[in-house]
């Protein structure tokens, strides 16, 4: 679904992404790890054309989208997360689901509404449709971040560190969703800080350091590796 190839950022003079290339196979869920300002996000935002590449190539789904915009990605099946979120505040949830929906397009206002119905009850959201974005508690912004994604029908949905800030049980939770989703034949790029849950879920791991993949492969081999256990120091997985 997804070939990235020797993707290069900077801003100013400070190297963000140096030559990365990803990879991710149809149905395949894909983690990402790495401290703080590794770039991680900032991957997210060359894949979903938030940001403009200075060097490299993105294909999806076969067809090479490097030189085109959010919108176009968004339609090609390209549904991503926010590290903050970003829900309308001012908004209920439901209709911050059907503007999602709409930069997805394609649905009609009736088909986007069923649609969106059936994913909020699929997220546990469905009793706080009608309730405003601003009401929520962490979990449900974090439920309802990930609604907002899903509304725009992604084929490749990118989640930026989703379990961040949760007690363990809601975090479990937020895993039994992700693998649902999955389940559903969404393929996954997940970042988290939150090692144990990624690891719960995904198939391969990718490990970024100062702009560019340290190790990939297998995912708890990969986290155990000992370059990887050096940077992850004193971090439990
Ligand atoms: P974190 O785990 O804290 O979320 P990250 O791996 O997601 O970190 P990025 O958000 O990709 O890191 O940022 C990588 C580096 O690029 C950081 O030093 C950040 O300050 C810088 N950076 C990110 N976006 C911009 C921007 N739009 N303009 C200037 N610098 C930026
Ligand atoms: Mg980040």
């Amino acid at each position: 679904i997804l070939d990235a190839r020797g993707l290069s950022k900077s801003f100013g003079a400070l190297k963000v992404t140096n030559d990365v290339s990803l990879q991710v196979a149809t149905g395949e869920a894909l983690g990402i790890i790495g401290p703080n300002g590794a770039g991680k996000s900032t991957l997210f935002n060359l894949i979903a054309g938030t940001l403009p590449v200075d060097a490299g190539h993105i294909v999806i789904a076969g067809r090479d989208v490097t030189r085109t915009t959010a919108g176009v990605r968004c339609r090609m099946g390209v549904g991503r997360t926010y590290q903050i979120p970003k829900p309308f505040d001012g908004m209920t949830v439901l209709e911050n689901l059907l503007v999602a929906a709409t930069n997805g397009g394609g649905q009609s206002m009736d088909e986007a509404t069923a649609s969106a119905i059936d994913i909020l009850d699929r997220l546990g959201l469905g009793e706080l449709a009608d309730t405003q974005a601003s009401q929520l508690r962490l979990l449900d912004r974090k439920r309802l971040e990930m609604a907002r994604a899903l509304a725009t029908q992604p084929r490749l949905l990118l989640l930026d560190e989703i379990a961040g800030g949760l007690t363990e049980q809601e975090c479990e939770g937020l895993v039994a969703t992700i693998k649902d989703i999955r389940a559903a034949g969404v393929s996954i790029i997940w970042i988290e800080h939150v090692v144990h849950a990624l690891l719960a879920v995904v198939d391969r791991l990718v490990v970024i350091n100062f702009g560019e993949v340290l190790a990939e492969g297998l995912p708890q081999e990969t986290f155990r590796s000992r370059e990887v256990q050096e940077i992850y120091l004193g971090i439990e997985a």
